[in-house]
């Protein structure tokens, strides 16, 4: 995700082990790759832990899980 990040964070407070807010007002993925072209970070997880309950509550659904 990225793109379209309102900066409500939700995640973070949710998922501060994977999901913090930077001054640019966005939620960053800790260890996160970003992807340039899709504008997106991504992660392998062996396990979702919170990851679940961040992506269903962010309010414009830019966390994706795959
Ligand atoms: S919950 Fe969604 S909109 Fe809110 S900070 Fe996280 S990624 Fe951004």
């Amino acid at each position: 995700m990225h793109e379209g990040c309102i900066g409500c964070g939700t995640c973070a407070a949710l998922c501060p082990k994977f999901w913090e807010l930077k001054d640019d007002g966005k939620a960053h993925l800790k260890g996160g790759k970003f992807d340039e072209e899709k504008k997106e970070y991504e992660l392998e997880l062996d396990e979702l832990e919170c990851n679940q309950e961040a992506a269903d509550s962010c309010p414009v659904q830019v966390i994706r899980i795959e």
